[in-house]
């Protein structure tokens, strides 16, 4: 899950060696969630289907889903119902999985996963092509992935976040696709959005303050493109959670939770 806009507040979190092993814990679980959901996600199965297996894993290991209750930007809505996010299509980020979705034959899958383990959150998101999907969708899906391994390579000890975030716009709009601007990515650690606030992108009419934050050792962030094959304007679906684009173009979304290291970007939820 990510972030709405919002101002910068505090200084960002440094997390100490005990901290960063826990947060490792987390981004163990994290990844062997979304390993789960690969070998599973096939025409048929449905996205509740895919919450449950996640939820057994999580409870396996005693931890539990920081998505789960998360309250809604929006006071008067209800809160975030499901243990992980899944979203199909048009629908961006914070799907909510449910057994009557049934997944189909070249549907492009967007499954968000949290797990809180010993009170440190790990946060990451990967798309998953069901069955064949339509060429634009199998590029949308590289040019993502790539813009988020691009970006974590610029996690570097006194690098600067706007380097980070320059890298990702630049490598999903020289392939003609679209940053998503009203949700971010985020710090992470006891709280699921921590600072900074990290968008996917720097020519715009928001704060840009948060892009100037010098990245040290113990920073950890939660990177996420959100990346889009039409225009980048969202609505939120009567559900008050799922994230659509307004044009219906197809989107990818690729996150990992990343440390900064002496040595440079550690990824806390790699697995593949
Ligand atoms: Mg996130
Ligand atoms: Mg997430």
């Amino acid at each position: 899950m990510m972030y709405k806009q919002q101002k910068q507040r505090m200084p960002v979190e440094i997390k100490s060696k005990k901290e960063l092993d826990l947060m490792r814990a987390a981004g163990k679980i994290v990844a062997e969630i979304l390993d789960d959901v690969e070998q599973h996600a096939k025409p048929g199965v449905t996205t509740g289907e895919l919450e449950q297996r996640a939820r057994a894993i999580l409870e396996k290991y005693g931890a539990t889903s920081p998505f789960l209750g998360y309250p809604n930007a929006q006071e008067k809505w209800p809160p975030f119902p499901g243990w992980i996010c899944a979203s199909v299509n048009e629908e961006i980020v914070h799907g909510i999985p449910r057994m009557k979705r049934v997944l189909r034959e070249g549907d492009l899958l967007k499954i968000d996963v949290g797990a809180t383990y010993g009170g440190y959150i790990g946060d990451s998101a990967w798309t998953f092509a069901i069955g064949k999907v339509s060429d634009r969708a199998r590029r949308l899906m590289q040019v993502t992935e790539e813009s988020l391994l691009q970006g974590i390579a610029q996690v570097h000890n006194n690098k600067r976040l706007w380097d980070v975030i320059a890298t990702i716009q630049h490598a999903v709009e020289t392939n003609g696709f679209t940053v998503i601007r009203e949700y971010q990515g985020h710090g992470v650690g006891r709280e699921m959005h921590e600072e900074p606030s990290i968008p996917n992108f720097l020519d715009d009419e928001f704060d840009k303050r948060p892009t100037n934050v010098l990245l040290k050792p113990g920073m950890t962030l939660a990177i996420e493109p959100m990346v889009v094959t039409g225009k980048w304007d969202t609505k939120v679906l009567g559900d008050k959670w799922t994230v659509v684009t307004k044009d219906r173009g197809l989107a990818a979304h690729y996150e990992h939770t990343v440390a900064v290291t002496e040595n440079g970007p550690e990824i806390l939820t790699q697995w593949k």
